[in-house]
């Protein structure tokens, strides 16, 4: 039996946080009050004048991703292993579906490169590119099968779902209880805008932005939430990046409908001048960054409920790779890594600069994303009976982000050269420590699948 007790910290518990003491046993925290009151045992943490936050729950990464001729550098084990530096304890993936493929090859190829890699738990969303009327069936026998949520874009030649598709995904999944994930963006127009571009020599990273301005995000999320309304089926728009997007969530939320958005680190910290840059194509990624004006939305979407979730997207792709489109925006494959960045980026940022509450930090990280995706409360909460997955953060920490102090295995970071101040010095994942002060002490493998099953009651609740 192992047993282990982290003493002395502030917890965020979901009433509040509160200095307690929390109890740990196998896998499972046991107890949360005085250590005087647990079992003994001599394994203990002394965290005074640390924060304990619920391990981050990341439903948004791409590991080993084929994307745009080429392949995200984070394969299952290293990006999972930085998912841990960064004080996450559960990610979900995509499983891809290849031009003929049934949703169940995708998951099962995905698995096959992911379960003796994970060194954290995770799970998989089905990704629907073929949308065949088979695929289609299959949906119901997908959601049983563990994997209740899917995939679709409305952009990308290949990929691209129309909207008599999403109409037939919303109806099935209302049904069966699973959750549509929109990347939403409006193919048409940003395909003509990049053609006039590129047709007129305007090949820079610059004009990877002005081919996708803020309606081609807005009109799409537009699009989708009237097309889910219609079925009264729950929907979530991933890497929401705009205001006008925001405003669509506010109105969205003051009606009570099941939309719920997400969106990433560096749509909160980057704006769109880094395309000016010489290095500019490493930031190409969709939708692009944005304005200042944008950055202020997504804060205040993200205190006043109109966002509940912060992912990553994270997709490494190398600058190596990206040099392929050095001549033309259109050939850079679109993604950056960032699975580790997101405790620090928040909690500095958030947290210290814009006095986010804490309860909301774990909330968006961690709660809201364990809720939305059928985990909770196994993960995403500090309560007795759930997953021991923790993160130790220790509030006055000052780091310089980038290649040096972070452990992804990419060539490029985006927010190189940003300085936090608070970050995540021990990882416990299902009552072990997997990382301690920046060393790993995880195991390849030892991370499980997770069979997710959504509740539409825990869905119609969130904020
Ligand atoms: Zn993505």
């Amino acid at each position: 039996m192992i047993r282990k007790i982290i003493a002395g910290a502030q917890v965020v518990l979901p009433t509040g946080t509160q200095q307690v003491d929390i109890f740990i046993e196998n896998e499972k925290i046991a107890g949360i009050g005085k250590t005087k009151h647990f079992p003994r045992t001599d394994n203990l943490i002394d965290a005074k004048g640390m924060i304990v936050l619920p391990g981050l729950v990341d439903i948004h990464v791409h590991f080993l991703d084929r994307f745009m001729g080429t392949v995200s550098l984070h394969d299952f084990f290293t990006g999972t292993r930085a998912a841990a530096h960064g004080g996450v304890t559960t990610i979900i993936d995509f499983a891809n579906q290849s031009k003929g493929d049934s949703l169940a090859d995708a998951i099962q190829r995905k698995r096959a490169e992911a379960d003796d890699d994970v060194v954290i738990d995770y799970g998989l969303h089905a990704e629907i590119t073929d949308p065949t009327p088979s695929v289609l069936h299959e949906v119901r026998h997908i959601v049983r099968a563990g994997v209740p949520s899917f995939k679709v874009y409305t952009i990308y030649e290949g990929m691209m779902v129309d909207d008599g598709v999403l109409i037939e995904l919303f109806e099935q999944t209302a049904r069966y209880h699973g959750l549509v994930m929109v990347h939403a963006e409006n193919s048409a127009i940003a395909q003509r805008l990049k053609q006039q571009f590129l047709s007129r020599g305007k090949t820079t990273a610059l004009y990877h932005a002005l081919s996708k301005p803020n309606m081609v995000e807005a009109e799409a999320i537009h699009r989708v939430v009237y097309l889910g309304r219609w079925l009264n089926a729950p929907l979530y728009i991933v890497h929401m990046s705009t205001r006008e997007g925001n405003e669509i969530m506010e109105v969205c939320r003051k009606q009570g409908l099941p939309v719920f958005a997400e969106t990433c680190p560096h749509y909160l910290c980057l704006t769109d001048n880094v395309y000016r840059r010489k290095d500019g194509i490493n930031y190409i990624i969709s939708p692009p960054l944005r304005k200042t004006e944008d950055i202020k939305a997504l804060w205040k979407g993200l205190f006043n409920g109109s966002i509940s979730v912060v992912s990553t997207d994270d997709a490494s792709f190398s600058k190596e790779s990206k040099i392929a489109g050095k001549d033309s925006f259109d050939k850079v494959p679109n993604g950056m890594a960032g699975v580790e960045l997101r405790l620090p980026v928040l909690y500095s940022e958030g947290v210290r600069k814009r006095g986010m509450r804490l309860e909301r930090l774990a909330e968006l990280t961690s709660t809201n994303p364990a809720r939305l995706f059928g985990l909770y409360p196994r993960k995403g909460v500090i309560q007795v009976g759930a997953d021991a997955d923790l993160v130790i953060l220790h509030p006055e920490k000052e780091v310089t982000l980038g290649m040096k102090t972070t452990h992804m295995v990419t060539d490029f970071c985006s927010l190189e050269g940003w300085k936090v101040t608070g970050y995540p010095v021990m990882t416990i994942f299902r009552g072990s420590l997997i990382v301690e002060n920046g060393t790993f002490l995880g195991r390849k493998g030892n991370g499980r699948f997770l069979r997710r099953k959504i509740d539409f009651n825990e869905i119609r609740t969130l904020r």
